[in-house]
């Protein structure tokens, strides 16, 4: 339903966005995550119409966007990081009021405002003033002003930052309702493990690019063979060294007492194979698991956030 093919965009000298390539299909519910500054929130606003990109295409439904920008706007629905000020508006003029930007008047207006009120769960607080509403409720409200020309895709930027604990899992479970009813939805926050439990697809950005993405299901694939496997070492060590040193797949090797920590770029056929080669050398092994690992550890390892651990071996291929 997207498709972004080498977006750019700089800020003077600076490229914020350096050939980003992304595709959401329709129905997706897709995370995109990437540090501080890694160009989330110039994407999202490329998407909104808020900027023109320097070069590249945005593809919706086949259509080029760049082409037709009054398109791509009647097609996305974008929450942005940050409300605004509303002063002595209700929450009810606000709704009518975006809904006359789309040429929704009258009768039409006021039913489409009402459904979308009762859909957040704000129906009850149509005549209250939108500034008296609390952080949560701004934040649904700002989500039915982005529903209300029945945009195909809804794009918000770090939606649920500065909610608390409970408010956020409303969102959450608000948006997931939304995704489930048809909506395609891109959603960037910095909560991964927030999003790894509610996304269908992912895609990481860092420096303006697409580093990592894929259907969940390949990301979290993805993240067990990143994690090391901890092998427990009960007699014979030394033979448990050499042949971990002399298999294609392991990288590195730490140590702890009797406990190796593993990096092994292998699958679980290959696992299987390391252990019983292990046991066929006479080595006795009291333990063998990947370590657990989440999203968060193959983000930072990806952006190369992560402190660098002392190794006992490193295999650096092609030396
Ligand atoms: P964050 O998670 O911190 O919001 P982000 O991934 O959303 O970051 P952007 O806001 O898109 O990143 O910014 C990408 C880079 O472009 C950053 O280095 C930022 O400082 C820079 N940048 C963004 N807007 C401007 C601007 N108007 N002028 C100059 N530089 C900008």
């Amino acid at each position: 339903m997207l498709k972004i093919e080498k977006l750019k965009k700089a800020y003077g000298k600076y490229h914020a966005l350096d050939g980003l390539d992304m595709t959401i299909e329709k129905g997706a519910l897709y995370g995109f995550v990437g540090p501080n500054g890694a160009g989330k929130t110039t994407t999202i606003k490329i998407l909104a119409g808020l900027l023109n990109p320097d070069s590249g295409t945005i593809r919706i439904d086949g259509v080029d966007a760049g082409r037709d920008r009054r398109g791509l706007k009647g097609k996305i629905g974008y929450v942005p990081d940050s409300f605004g000020v509303y002063d002595n508006l209700k929450v009810r003029e606000y709704m009518e009021f975006f809904a006359s930007c789309y040429g929704i008047e009258g009768l039409m207006a006021r039913k489409r405002c009402g459904a979308l009120l009762e859909q957040v769960g704000l129906e009850n607080r149509a005549d209250f003033y939108v500034d008296g509403l609390s952080r949560g409720m701004q934040q649904r409200l700002c989500l039915a002003r982005a529903l209300i020309h029945d945009p195909a895709l809804l794009v918000m930027d770090e939606p649920s930052s500065g909610l608390d604990p409970k408010t956020r899992l409303e969102f959450k479970e608000l948006v997931q309702e939304l995704n489930e009813e048809g909506k395609t939805i891109l959603i960037s926050s910095h909560v991964l493990s927030e999003l790894a439990a509610m996304c269908t697809d992912i895609g990481i950005i860092d420096q303006g690019r697409m580093v990592l993405c894929g259907s969940m299901k390949e990301i979290m694939e993805r993240v067990d063979q990143s994690n090391p496997l901890l092998i427990t070492v009960y007699s014979n060590m030394e033979t448990a060294m050499a042949v971990l040193r002399s298999h294609s797949c392991v990288r590195t090797i730490s140590i702890k007492e009797n406990c190796l920590s593993v990096g092994f770029t292998g699958d679980a056929h290959d696992e299987a194979l390391l252990l019983q080669q292990l046991v066929d050398a006479d080595v006795l092994v009291n333990g063998f698991s990947r370590m657990q690992g989440n999203l968060e550890s193959l983000f930072m390892q990806i952006t190369d956030r992560e402190d660098k651990e002392v190794l006992l071996y490193e295999n650096k291929p092609g030396l």
